[in-house]
């Protein structure tokens, strides 16, 4: 799951990492009263941020500085509503602006070959580094940590200098190298990414300036499978971005992925749900999803799965496929027709059902007038068929 800047900034916060303050604002109202708070505690300039789960905002016109508090308001007016790679922008990060002298790029990903923690580290920090990495590989430094010792000063000290950083901003590098480390495991995250993460030049009290080093960007990516373990983590899911048809089934408590093509499959069974993309690509179809309704799935669940399905305008034909074992075949073929009579569009469909009470299934489809297939194969290559049949 992805989250928003301000989310990631919180959770970084929370580990000690050298964060600026911000606000989020939802109005051009908003930012010009936030951009007047930031101003009239001394900030010189703020910076006013689009909220989006994409990278490369800044190139997109989406991070944009103001010197005002009418002028915040207007860039603000011009930031929220935006479209940013597809998505529209409903709301922004205000912050004082800093004014940065080097930008550097530090990130701690999981890595699933080494099976440890990761961190990468660059002087060219700022650019998008998947960009870096195919351009200039050698300018990315790499450190794994270990799974029990965690991130050890002596690695990320390596890590700083490789990166050309040395005394005063070192020793801070070696605290946010850490703290990245940290944010990772108490957030069972799969990446956390500081891009940039900047020398800035601040002056102090005395009226002296000195350099020191800040997140001024973050981004965080938390492993769904860890969602259980950290209840608080729920409320930080941007629904604003969020595929309508993956919420659906999560309220559904169906596995549900979207794809490209134009079959739809219902299945039960994750192991099963795979084979039957399998055998459509194999018949020359492209599957519209996966989705594995689960073990003993009632025929409410059936009736909800097909209408996410159909929700999908690009699907021309469903195929259904369906192992009864604790699912019952009589109560999916019920599902189906259930769905079937409340079916807006008239979509082809391919029904399998084998197993637990195929027979009642069988009596229950032919009634109906469904369209069946014996083997998964036939079932297969009919939706195929049927997908191609629909479109011309
Ligand atoms: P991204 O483009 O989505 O990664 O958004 P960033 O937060 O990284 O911002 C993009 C770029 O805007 C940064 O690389 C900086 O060059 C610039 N920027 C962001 N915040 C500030 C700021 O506070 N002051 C200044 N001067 N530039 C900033
Ligand atoms: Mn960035």
């Amino acid at each position: 799951m992805k989250i928003q800047e301000a989310d990631a900034k919180s959770l970084m916060l929370a580990q000690g990492l050298p964060v600026p303050a911000w606000e989020v604002a939802r109005t051009p109202q908003e930012v010009r009263a936030a951009a007047e708070r930031f101003l009239a505690a001394g900030a010189g300039r703020v910076v006013v941020k689009a909220q989006v789960l994409v990278g490369g905002r800044g190139k997109a016109g989406g991070v944009k500085l103001a010197g005002t508090p009418a002028e915040a308001e207007e860039v603000g007016s011009r930031i929220i509503g935006m479209d940013i790679k597809g998505i529209t922008v409903r709301k922004v990060l205000v912050a004082a602006a800093a004014e940065i002298v080097k930008e550097y790029y530090l990130g701690a990903i999981l890595d699933r070959v080494s099976r440890r923690i990761v961190l990468m580290a660059s002087a060219e920090g700022g650019v998008e580094i998947e960009e870096v990495a195919r351009q200039n590989p050698e300018a990315i430094h790499r450190v794994a940590a270990d799974p029990q010792l965690g991130l050890l000063a002596f690695q990320a000290r390596g890590l700083g200098l490789a990166i050309g950083l040395r005394d005063p901003v070192l020793n801070p590098f070696v605290a946010i190298a850490r703290g990245l480390y940290a944010t990772m495991t108490a957030n069972d995250a799969d990446l956390v990414e500081v891009n940039p993460l900047a020398v800035v030049a601040e002056s102090g009290p005395d009226g002296k300036v000195r350099q020191r080093l800040v997140c001024l960007d973050a981004k965080i990516t938390l492993d769904d499978s860890g969602l259980a373990r950290h209840r608080n983590h729920e409320a930080l899911r941007d629904l604003d971005e969020e595929d309508p048809a993956d919420a659906r089934a999560r309220d559904l408590g169906i596995n549900f992925i979207h794809l490209e093509g134009t079959i739809g499959c219902m299945v039960n069974g994750a192991g099963l749900a795979m084979t039957t993309m399998d055998l459509v690509k194999h018949y020359g179809g492209e599957p519209a999803n996966f989705l594995d309704v689960g073990g003993g799935a009632r025929h409410e669940t059936v009736r909800d799965a097909m209408e996410l399905i159909l929700a999908d305008p690009n699907v021309k034909a469903i195929l259904v496929n369906i192992f009864g074992g604790i699912t019952r075949g009589d109560e999916v073929a019920a599902g189906l027709i259930e769905a079937r009579a409340k079916q807006a569009r008239a979509v082809p469909m391919v029904v399998r059902i084998v197993g637990t009470n195929a027979a009642e299934a069988a009596r229950l489809l032919r009634e109906a007038n469904l369209e069946t297939a014996a083997s998964l194969d036939e079932a297969a290559e009919k939706a195929v068929a049927l997908a191609k049949g629909a479109s011309r």
